[in-house]
């Protein structure tokens, strides 16, 4: 089907996990997606996901000038913004530098790319701004989570503020709220864990156990609430969190 066709997409932190099938997931419905990352070279797409309107540039979202170029060559109506890191402590163990790195990363490129799509939206007369937050942070708390859980608790506030400021605009703004979700860098938080405990194996009992379902999200589980949030299929919808968590939050 084509529940994109005619929309242009631009997606951060495509080249794996969930943004990347979040890209394909979108190209595949007709959008022309712009699947960028601070190291594009990294997607790796197999044959089937070699799409004609899949368009892959560099964009570090730290990086103001990255992301104007890049806009300018996306002039997207439907932006996703995906980049995220995740720290490991607690308020005790965090330093400023890390503060600020997460801050930045998880949250201020949100500002910035919201910044610089806005101006094109309006223009054309609308868009849907998809940011990525956690089920970690404003719904749940999770031990060892405390930068992470903060930062994605803020970009909440950034999605309903920018919704309720642009809402007569044509502009929405929604968030996402996913669970444990199987990516290169979840794989390497149960690595690191396993060798804390001694155990893969128990590092990974552990992530599923949030997990009533008894198992973590594929990428491809979030990436279709993304395609539907960049459709007009949700254009009821804004200034919302969108919780796909596997039951985590909702016992
Ligand atoms: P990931 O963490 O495996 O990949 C992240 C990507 O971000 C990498 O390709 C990396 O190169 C890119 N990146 C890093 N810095 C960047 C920058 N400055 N500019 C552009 N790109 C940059 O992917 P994931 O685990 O699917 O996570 C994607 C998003 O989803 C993150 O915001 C994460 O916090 C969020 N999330 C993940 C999970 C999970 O369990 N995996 C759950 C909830 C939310």
């Amino acid at each position: 089907s084509e529940r994109l066709k005619g929309k242009n997409v631009l997606v951060t932190a495509a080249a794996q996990g969930i943004g990347l099938a979040s890209a394909i997931a979108m190209a595949r419905e007709g959008a022309k997606v712009y699947a960028t990352d601070i190291n594009p070279e990294k997607i790796n797409l197999i044959r089937d996901q070699i799409l004609e309107n899949l368009e892959i540039f560099e964009l570090d979202v730290t990086n103001n000038d990255s992301i104007h170029h890049g806009v300018a060559r996306a002039k997207p109506d439907v932006l996703f913004n995906c980049a995220g890191f995740v720290h490991h402590g607690t308020i005790l163990d965090a330093t400023d530098e890390e503060w600020d790195f997460a801050m930045d990363l998880n949250l201020r490129s949100m500002v910035r790319t919201t910044k610089a799509v806005l101006p094109g939206m309006l223009e054309r007369g609308g868009g849907s701004i998809i940011n990525m937050s956690s089920a970690l942070g404003s719904i749940i708390g999770a031990p060892n989570r405390c930068v992470y859980g903060t930062t994605k608790a803020a970009v909440v506030g950034l999605t309903k503020s920018v919704a309720v400021d642009f809402i007569t605009q044509g502009i929405r703004c929604n968030c996402i709220c996913p669970g444990t979700v199987d990516s290169p860098s979840w794989r390497d938080r149960v690595d690191a864990l396993g060798e804390q405990l001694g155990s893969r194996e128990e590092a990974l009992a552990q992530f599923v156990a949030r997990q009533p379902m008894g198992r973590v999200a594929k990428a491809e589980e979030i990436a279709a609430l993304v395609v539907y949030l960049a459709s007009d299929e949700s254009a009821f919808t804004t200034g919302h969190t969108h919780i796909i968590d596997g039951g985590w939050s909702g016992q």
